[in-house]
């Protein structure tokens, strides 16, 4: 299922009936004092993994680097620019349209507004030069809408949500003692951007998180997967098919 680990032949003969591609994106950044700096990621590739187990679509290799300006303040947020992030995308995707795979599907778990933005300009310019990428977004109302209570209300970061996907995949990854003993912290995140905050302390999260962690489980983590690989499902049908 992981296009790298193809030999040049096979991804040769591969290109003549091409597979749709997916590109899982993510961020190395704090999330909170009980999940892994890699959560985004492990959202990413693990939702990619399942659609993969379902249908016939390869995993390129994630870019695990995005803009992590909002949780600069704590330590490991490992970030790079809009303008870096953009330019990987545009060139990963071009560079496997002009070797026969047109088809490359973005599926991005970090909303930071700069992470969204770039993701977004990468599928403009890239259409600009005549290849089209899907681009699964999360931060769409449409697709939101689909997603758990506690996602909607815009507290979706290291809460009840993202830890259960956590959970799910990576328990071992998850202190559970840390995660218990967290209160909720309600904060709207898309709300606090609007009205100007900048980064996580001035949004009031001052641990890294905002929700309730403890309120997560495996099981949510495992109906949101289920809930994400349809909607990728969904992102894929629309690319190959609105030609
Ligand atoms: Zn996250």
């Amino acid at each position: 299922m992981n296009f790298a680990d193809l030999t040049s032949p096979a991804v040769g003969d591969l290109a003549a009936d091409p597979p749709v591609l997916l590109l899982p994106l993510g961020a190395i950044e704090p999330h909170g004092p009980h999940a892994p700096l890699n959560t985004d990621l492990l959202i990413s590739t693990g939702v990619c993994e399942r659609v993969a187990a379902r249908v016939p679509v390869r995993v390129l290799p994630p870019i695990p680097y995005g803009v992590t300006r909002m949780s600069a303040a704590f330590p490991g947020a490992v970030g790079v620019e809009e303008d870096v992030l953009h330019d990987l995308i545009v060139q990963v995707c071009a560079s496997l349209a002009a070797q026969g795979f047109p088809h490359v599907v973005i599926v991005n778990n970090h909303f930071e507004p700069g992470q969204v933005a770039a993701v977004r300009r990468a599928v403009r310019t890239l259409a600009e030069r005549g290849v089209r990428t899907g681009n699964l977004d999360l931060t769409r109302r449409a697709v939101a809408q689909r997603l758990t209570e506690e996602f909607r209300t815009g507290s979706c970061h290291a809460g009840r949500y993202e830890t259960s996907l956590v959970l799910a995949d990576r328990p071992d990854l998850v202190d559970t003692e840390a995660m218990a003993s967290l209160p909720e912290n309600h904060v709207d995140m898309p709300a606090r951007m609007r009205a100007g905050a900048e980064d996580f302390p001035a949004m009031g999260m001052d641990r890294a998180y905002c929700g309730a962690p403890a309120e997560a489980s495996a099981a949510e983590g495992e109906s949101t997967f289920d809930t994400l690989a349809e909607l990728l499902l969904e992102t894929i049908a629309e690319l190959v098919t609105e030609e």
